[in-house]
């Protein structure tokens, strides 16, 4: 029943001297106590500023020290901080901001060759009426914006003395945190979550890690998402765990330098982040024996993937979790103890405290070892959508089950796996092909680096089945040939149509695969 406010200083005051936080591009190294003494400031700072409790400010910046403190400094101030993807452009933050109502906004410099700040002036007073405050990350500060170094200067004693007061009166089902979900099937989402949902996730993600002070998780994953900012973030300072930030951005090499220079002993990623170091030409050159565990998750992680962190990242105990924003955000995840077949296979048990079932069409439970809806209810489902009354109703029923529209089956004992989105379930002749089964299968094809399979429409069939492939570097392929792999294999109806041998897939900044937009691309092109 705590906050995360108070949460964080019952941890500081356990571990004061240990490592909290480490962000590699910045030289920064705070210990616990260093860490709270700043978000302290930066809480502070922003009730002086003028921010009432319950306002929201935005955080749109790639990962780095400044953003885990505008986490912690909102939690103390019972700010709603509104996690804004770094890969917006114009239109997409014109509608976050003023979705929610931003009351103030954080933002960097520059990333990569974007700048923050040009946006937000083009944007102007005019299209973001809300926005009163500006604060910068870096080392310049534009005109308008106030400097992100001068929060955490330490703020007037009255300001102090009102975050003291605003402190003892929050509660743990206050809403704290507004995230988007990845826009994977379309426009993003902005579910609203309370200390209480997001609190304890990161906690029982850690916990199903065996996380204690002495770990150190590396974390490449992007804060703005759920699997950084809890499961990362929350993961950490609920245990006094160091967290690792290897750069701003997901690069395979800074990871790999990160873990090995840092000794860290879990890791984070998305699948094509572990593939990314898996294959990188300097993969050996890493000293990776500190690593112990770590989660895979966010998409469906292929086992032979699964089976190589165990093999060559000494990940012995690595996990994989599943989960959705919606929920804060794991539902299920593998332990440390589950056997290494069901590690790989599946996506674990349900976490202690969330009831689950799974229905068919007509919202029947269905028998053990069927699939169908994976529905899901406990303290992890967010409040709602953050102004849509109408699509909280629609994923949220009045007995408070998440609809999640992913199909899963859950066997005798409690192991589930997740077989793929409802909506991206192919029929095909009345025949159901799950992609990810198809996907698994090419997977083992010995050039094929990566594979993501979709129903396309098909005048015979209703759908067809469609792969893309990336081969791995210097292979070539023919289509033939990927189709003589499936003969007499797997079914003939499951065996792809339309083959594909692409660069790279579109992909949201979490690492997913937009399928949707490979269906566009296919209708496109088939006319
Ligand atoms: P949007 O809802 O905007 O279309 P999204 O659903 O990808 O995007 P997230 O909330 O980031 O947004 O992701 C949750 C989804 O990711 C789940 O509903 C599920 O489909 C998928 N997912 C998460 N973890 C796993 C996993 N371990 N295995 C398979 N799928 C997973
Ligand atoms: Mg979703």
């Amino acid at each position: 029943g705590e906050t995360i406010g108070a949460n964080f200083r019952n941890t500081v005051a356990r571990f004061p001297d240990r490592l909290a936080l480490i962000a590699r591009q910045q030289g920064v190294r705070w210990t616990y106590a260093e860490m709270l003494a700043h978000a302290e400031n930066v809480a502070a700072n922003f009730l002086a500023a003028g921010l009432e409790p319950g306002e929201r400010v935005g955080i749109w910046s790639p990962n780095n020290a400044e953003w885990a403190l505008t986490q912690y400094a909102t939690a103390l101030a019972g700010l709603v901080l509104v996690n804004i993807n770094p890969s917006y452009r114009l239109s997409e933050l014109e509608y976050a901001v003023n979705k929610v109502g931003c009351a103030a906004i954080v933002t960097a410099t520059r990333f990569k060759t974007s700048e923050y700040v040009t946006m937000l002036d083009i944007l102007g007073a005019e299209k973001l009426p809300t926005l009163r405050h500006r604060f910068q990350i870096g080392p310049e500060t534009q005109k308008g914006y106030r400097n992100f170094a001068e929060l955490m200067q330490p703020a007037p004693a009255e300001a102090r003395a009102k975050l003291h007061a605003i402190e003892a009166t929050l509660q743990m089902d206050d809403p704290i945190n507004i995230q988007f979900t990845s826009g994977t099937t379309g426009a993003p989402k902005g579910a609203t979550l309370t200390h209480h949902n997001i609190l304890n996730n990161g906690y029982f993600v850690a916990e199903a890690q065996r996380i204690t002070h002495e770990d150190r998780i590396c974390i490449p994953v992007p804060l703005y998402h759920c699997f950084g900012m809890v499961m990362g973030n929350l993961g950490c300072t609920t245990h006094g765990a160091t967290i690792v930030y290897p750069g701003e951005g997901f690069d395979p090499l800074a990871t790999l330098e990160a873990v090995a220079a840092e000794r860290c002993t879990s890791l984070y990623g998305v699948p094509t982040m572990f593939i990314a170091q898996l294959n990188h030409p300097d993969f050996a050159k890493f000293d990776l024996s500190s690593l112990r565990t770590g989660i895979m998750a966010g998409s469906p992680c292929p086992i032979e993937v699964m089976r190589r962190c165990i093999a060559d990242m000494n990940m012995a105990e690595v996990t994989i979790a599943y989960g959705m924003t919606e929920t804060s955000p794991v539902s299920f995840q593998s332990s440390t103890t589950d056997s290494v077949e069901r590690r790989v296979s599946t996506v674990g048990r349900v976490q202690p405290h969330i009831e689950v079932k799974i229905v068919d069409g007509e919202g029947r439970v269905v028998p053990r070892g069927q699939p169908g809806e994976l529905c899901t209810r406990g303290y992890s489902v967010m409040l709602g959508y953050w102004g849509d009354e109408a699509r909280t109703r629609e994923a949220i029923d009045p007995a408070g089950w998440m609809h999640t529209g992913d199909l899963a089956v859950i066997d005798e004992e409690g192991f589930c796996n997740i077989v793929g989105r409802i909506k991206d379930l192919v029929i095909r002749g009345g025949e159901n092909v799950y992609p990810r089964e198809v996907e698994e299968f090419l997977f083992r094809h010995p050039k094929v680096a990566e594979v993501q399979v979709i129903g396309v429409p098909d005048p015979r069939f209703v759908e067809e089945i469609c792969a893309w492939i990336r081969l791995k570097p210097g292979e070539s392929a023919t289509p033939e040939e990927i189709r003589d792999f499936c003969q007499g294999q797997i079914a003939h109806y499951k065996v792809p149509r339309h083959i594909r041998f692409v660069e790279e897939f579109p992909m949201t900044v979490t690492g997913k695969v937009q399928k949707y937009l490979m269906r566009e691309a296919m209708i496109a092109e088939l006319g």
